[in-house]
């Protein structure tokens, strides 16, 4: 693993490949012989749900959920809807980190409001320290600490996104004062 001292890589992608893999044998086996719906949220979760769906081996169909999300309230609003009706399906919600839990709180109702047939939640880490709201996560990647994590789709201010493992930010100022500091190491520039 590699160090810097704002940053610290600290789950790998040997890793984070392996737990994917478990995690989607765990909803197959649990969803045998029924569709899924997976409702993947923009923007972080995406390369989870792509690793997480290829590792499903029951009928499935993935959309998207775009939200706004104002501040620490918790509050949420809809940037880009579903596609697909909600009616009647098995859904399960795709969610890069589960912080405070208010987030998922409130798009675990909205399915339910919207008629799923049954909801249940993936998500790859879960900051259980922060929970201020108690929210079910049926399959839950990795519980991990409070530090501010990127990379596998989570970003820094939009970027990071790409990295194919996970950091902890050690240096919080050392990014806020240059976003880029760590790619400047890892791909200078
Ligand atoms: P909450 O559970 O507090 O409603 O919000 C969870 C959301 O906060 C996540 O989906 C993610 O967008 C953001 N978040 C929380 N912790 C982190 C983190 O360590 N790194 C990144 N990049 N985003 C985080």
């Amino acid at each position: 693993m590699t160090d810097y001292p704002f940053a610290t890589e600290v789950i790998t992608e040997a890793d984070l490949k392996s737990r994917v893999r478990e995690l989607g044998e765990a909803i197959s086996k649990d969803y045998q012989g029924r569709a899924l719906l997976f409702v993947v949220i923009l923007n972080g979760a995406v390369l989870f749900a792509a690793d997480l769906v290829r590792n499903v081996d029951v009928l499935s169909e993935v959309d998207f959920l775009g939200l706004n999300r104002f501040g620490e309230s918790g509050r949420i609003g809809i940037a880009m809807d579903l596609s697909t009706p909600v009616f009647d399906r098995n859904v399960i919600i795709v969610e890069d980190i589960v912080d405070t839990g208010l987030t998922l709180t409130v798009l675990r109702r909205m399915m339910t409001d919207r008629g799923a047939a049954s909801v249940s939640t993936a998500a790859l880490f879960d900051k259980t320290r922060r929970r201020v709201t108690d929210v079910p996560i049926e399959y839950r990647g990795f519980e991990v600490g409070d530090e501010f994590l990127i990379g596998y789709g989570l970003d820094w201010q939009g970027i990071y996104r790409n990295l194919r493992s996970i950091w902890a930010v050690l240096d919080i100022e050392a990014f806020v004062q240059d976003p880029k500091v760590l790619s400047k190491q890892l791909h200078s520039g």
